[in-house]
């Protein structure tokens, strides 16, 4: 596959946090870049995540634990990792896929090409989040995982153990009598926790804003609310765009549609098995004791972020399609499950309530790289539960393939053809 010699334009479909990264590296070497979304800019599931910014996560979903979940939701309606049944094939081959994974050999394999990509983005991201147009309250803070039964601490630890040996991510053990000296917003009698010193965290819709404007003022077209409808083609080369505000012609186009990229399939001539995962999260005002630390509370699967001026408690994983609701009992389920580790679990009001559909590929890993069968298409789509964190490699590594320049990141083991 060859590429012309100075292509200039790029439209990027789609303005999440990989949308976004992808247009700055794209703008950073020199292209005329538009990037559409068919709603509002950063608007989908990267406004109200966690927000966390985590190389510790260097274990994927497909892992033995998660089958057994997996089986379990089907019986517990209410249980964060739910699979809801559905007459859809598509999401049973997802599924079989998936569970073919779930074996430690699999999980240490994509937990090492995890590693590297995930190393690479922070790297990626400090040099980033130091400039001053990137209001996002970045915080450098670490992140804890937190325990309440000494049963759980004590299984965590030979997780710990694994990952600094495997991975090399160590993190410290604080003893429960010393989480209320590190962050007074702890109940009394909790077993513990593990200090992840690397991770860090930022306020998701903030970033989004903040790096739009910057980019905006550098010449990059946003189009909010243009949905792309078709892709028009000719002898293995896209030649426009048909979108819901007329056509669209570029030299190269990146794909960045997160949980609808599957949608795309017969378009762009690729199995591209995305499937949407749903989490949800509740933002509140600031509680009367607001937790100093970002953290996570594996027992209960929730995770909490102290912004600035707000507070939020965000979880769940979904298989139920593209379902549009926000279920009240979801919302208790994230507020109660905080209960037994602060003192203040909620806020005096809920600001917002939202959801987010994750795209989930069935072997834990991104898709990033050139369309098998389209000359001037690329997909950067399929980043799981860790698209924020992996933006930057992500947009990186889009630009070097346009440039045509060698990639730092393993792409054959991300790349669109490993599913055809
Ligand atoms: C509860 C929750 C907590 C999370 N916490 C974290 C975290 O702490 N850290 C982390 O790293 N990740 C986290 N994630 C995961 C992260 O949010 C996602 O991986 C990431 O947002 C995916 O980004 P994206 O740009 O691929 O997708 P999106 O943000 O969904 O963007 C895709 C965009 O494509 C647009 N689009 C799709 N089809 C079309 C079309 N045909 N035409 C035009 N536009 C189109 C959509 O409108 C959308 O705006 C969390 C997710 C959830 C749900």
């Amino acid at each position: 596959m060859t590429m012309s010699a100075n292509p200039d334009r790029v439209i990027v479909v789609g303005a999440g946090h990989i949308g976004i990264a992808c247009a700055h590296y794209l703008r950073q070497d020199g292209y005329d870049v538009t990037v559409i979304d068919q709603g509002d800019i950063g608007g989908a599931c990267s406004y109200a995540n966690c927000g966390f910014l985590v190389p510790s996560h260097v274990l994927p979903l497909t892992s033995p634990e998660s089958l057994l979940n997996g089986f379990k939701s089907l019986v517990q309606p209410r249980a964060a990792f739910r699979v809801k049944l559905q007459l859809r094939p598509a999401l049973y081959r997802w599924m079989l896929e998936f569970g073919r994974r779930c074996s430690r050999r699999q999980m240490i394999s994509a937990g090492k090409v995890l590693h590297t990509i995930l190393d690479l983005s922070i790297a990626e991201y400090r040099h980033l989040l130091s400039r001053p147009e990137m209001e996002c309250e970045w915080q450098d803070s670490g992140l804890l995982f937190v325990f309440r039964s000494a049963a759980a601490l004590q299984k965590f630890a030979a997780t710990d153990s694994f990952l600094a040996e495997e991975f090399d991510v160590a993190a410290s053990l604080i003893p429960g009598s010393d989480l209320q000296d590190l962050d007074p917003a702890f109940r009394e009698g909790l077993a513990g926790a593990y200090r992840y010193e690397d991770d860090g965290y930022v306020r998701p819709d903030k970033l989004n804003t903040s790096w739009v404007k910057w980019l905006s003022a550098q010449d990059v077209t946003f189009i909010d609310h243009c949905r792309l409808k078709t892709v028009q083609k000719k002898n293995g080369t896209i030649t426009s765009l048909l979108t819901s505000q007329g056509q669209m012609k570029a030299d190269r186009y990146v794909f960045a549609t997160g949980a609808w990229s599957s949608r795309l399939a017969a378009d762009l001539e690729c199995d591209i098995p995305v499937e949407p995962g749903k989490g949800y999260s509740v933002t509140m005002s600031k509680p009367a004791v607001m937790p100093r630390y970002p953290m996570l509370f594996p027992e209960a699967h929730i995770g909490v972020t102290p912004f600035e001026d707000s507070y939020r408690i965000a979880s769940m994983m979904e298989f139920a399609g593209f379902d549009e609701t926000i279920p009240s009992f979801r919302i208790e389920q994230l507020q109660d499950s905080a209960r037994p580790y602060l003192k203040n679990p909620t806020g005096p009001a809920i600001e917002d309530t939202w959801y987010g559909w994750r795209p989930m590929t069935w072997d834990s890993l991104p898709i990033i790289g050139r369309v098998p069968r389209l000359s001037n298409a690329l997909l950067a789509t399929g980043h799981n539960m860790l698209g924020l964190t992996l933006a930057p490699v992500t947009g990186k590594a889009i630009a070097d393939l346009v440039a045509e320049r060698p990639a730092d990141i393993p792409l054959d083991a991300l790349s669109p053809a490993r599913f055809s």
